[in-house]
């Protein structure tokens, strides 16, 4: 979502005259995009705004800006340091030109309004990632859900969707500059919903994401579609249908489940039960039988005892994960968690159970690429391996991370691999002649 974000700041600064520097160290503005969903996203924040002040010396005339989440949250704090010229919440991008314009000579520019329409819709993000391959595409901004651990709905306020004909363009533009895949992103994707009466609507009918999905899959089949993120309670059938009648939307779903405890579950305000969220996953496996599920875990939340950790485990273990992003909980401040709940798991506590989820899921990887061993695989490449240059590497459809020998192939292209050998991060493979 931040690169996303970043890519639109750099359109918003480059139609303003500004340009991209490659080093730090010849840049005139410095514009941090920061994060606030867990205390040591922001701790890394204060030590830039450390090193930021080592350069202010050497340089004169050096600008810093802090956006972002922890613009809106702290910015009273942030406006404190001297080495801070400039604060920017998320929703206040396109204000940056002026807000650079007015601080020669005076005082230090803030914007932190939070808007209820704001999506940047009409902005063509510059991309930053030049594999020229695989590109996010915003599709909404915000979050309702109020998770009560988390800090978003308070920093990005309300949930929004983006004009679904800018989305459209988006998508198709990139893909006739020669991208292949695109990610669609949003905190809760599912929820996503245009109303026809929305103004300059030029549909007829409201747009759900599933329609939008498919909207985006009609583009090409050579197009590779895949989304993030999905709230397990908004996942419906009509996602899965759609996805079965598009083999360009990839078979892989980020499904959430934070918890595998019913009653870790209700304090975190997350609208699902266990059971629930399995029989989700039981849908997804029926429907599309080669996709692949991936997860958010959190260890260590308020009240959680040893036997919540185990159902964690053993979620784990049924749904049979092939990644996860795994986080120790992490109190934010003003959140509902916050207010009500002790944050009582130990430290020590919380970090052995995040190793034991981590060690699971190494195991559930393996297992997971051990399955495809054997198995012919679609690839598309972003580049070259880590270790060679007669290595690419690119995804597949599943969104696994295949390396195999180049040969005459190249970035970009799609490639049929025999799957050889896997660790429980990568599989390697064999071009199919
Ligand atoms: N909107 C997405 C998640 C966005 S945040 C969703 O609901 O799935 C990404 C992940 O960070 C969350 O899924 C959660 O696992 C983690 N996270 C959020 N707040 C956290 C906190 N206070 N402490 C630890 N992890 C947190
Ligand atoms: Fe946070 Fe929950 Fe919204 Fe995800 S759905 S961004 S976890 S409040």
């Amino acid at each position: 979502m931040n690169v996303s974000d970043s890519e639109v700041v750099l359109s918003v600064l480059q139609q303003a005259g500004y340009s991209l520097c490659s080093k730090i160290t010849e840049a005139s503005l410095i514009l941090v995009n920061t994060c606030s969903i867990r205390d040591n996203a922001e701790q890394k924040i204060w030590s830039r705004i450390d090193y930021f002040k080592s350069l202010k010396k050497r340089r004169k005339g050096l600008t810093v800006g802090i956006l972002g989440c922890m613009a809106e949250r702290l910015k009273e704090r942030l406006l404190e340091q001297s080495v801070v010229d400039i604060v920017a919440g998320p929703d206040s991008y396109r204000d940056l030109p002026h807000l650079l314009n007015e601080l020669p000579g005076g005082e230090k520019q803030i914007n932190t309004i939070l808007s209820l329409e704001e999506t940047y819709a009409d902005i063509s993000p510059v991309r930053m990632d030049k594999n020229g391959v695989s590109a996010f595409i915003s599709i909404m901004r915000g979050c309702n859900n109020f998770c009560s651990y988390c800090v978003v709905p308070y920093v990005r306020g309300r949930e929004r969707s983006r004009n679904p004909q800018s989305i459209l363009n988006e998508a198709k533009e990139l893909f006739n500059n020669g991208y292949k895949e695109v990610t669609l992103l949003g905190q809760n994707v599912n929820s996503f919903n245009w109303r026809a009466t929305d103004q300059q609507s030029s549909f007829k009918e409201d747009i759900s994401f599933s329609k939008l999905l498919e909207m985006v899959a009609q583009i090409s089949p050579q197009l590779r579609v895949r989304f993030s993120t999905s709230h397990p309670k908004d996942m419906d059938d009509s996602v899965l249908t759609t996805m079965v009648k598009y083999s360009n939307i990839c078979r892989h779903i980020h499904l959430p489940v934070q918890s595998g405890s019913d009653s870790v579950l209700k304090r975190m305000n997350r609208k699902y039960t266990r059971k629930e969220y399995l029989l989700r996953l039981e849908k997804i496996k029926k429907m599309l039988p080669d996709c692949t599920i991936s997860t958010d875990i959190i260890a260590g939340f308020c009240g959680e005892s040893e036997q919540d950790h185990l159902d964690t485990l053993s979620v784990m273990r049924e749904a049979g994960y092939y990644t996860s992003f795994m986080f120790q909980y992490s109190q934010r401040p003003d959140t509902t968690a916050a207010q009500q709940l002790a944050d009582d798991v130990p430290p020590r506590v919380k970090n052995s159970r995040l190793n034991e989820i981590i060690a699971l899921q190494n195991e559930l990887s393996h297992i997971s690429n051990k399955a495809d061993l054997g198995n012919e695989v679609e690839v598309l490449v972003e580049g070259f391996s880590k270790r060679s240059k007669a290595e690419l590497s690119g995804r597949t459809s599943q969104n696994k991370v295949c390396i195999f020998p180049a040969g005459e192939h190249k970035v970009g292209d799609y490639v049929k691999v025999k799957v050889t050998s896997c660790s429980s991060a990568t599989l390697k493979g064999e071009v199919i002649s």
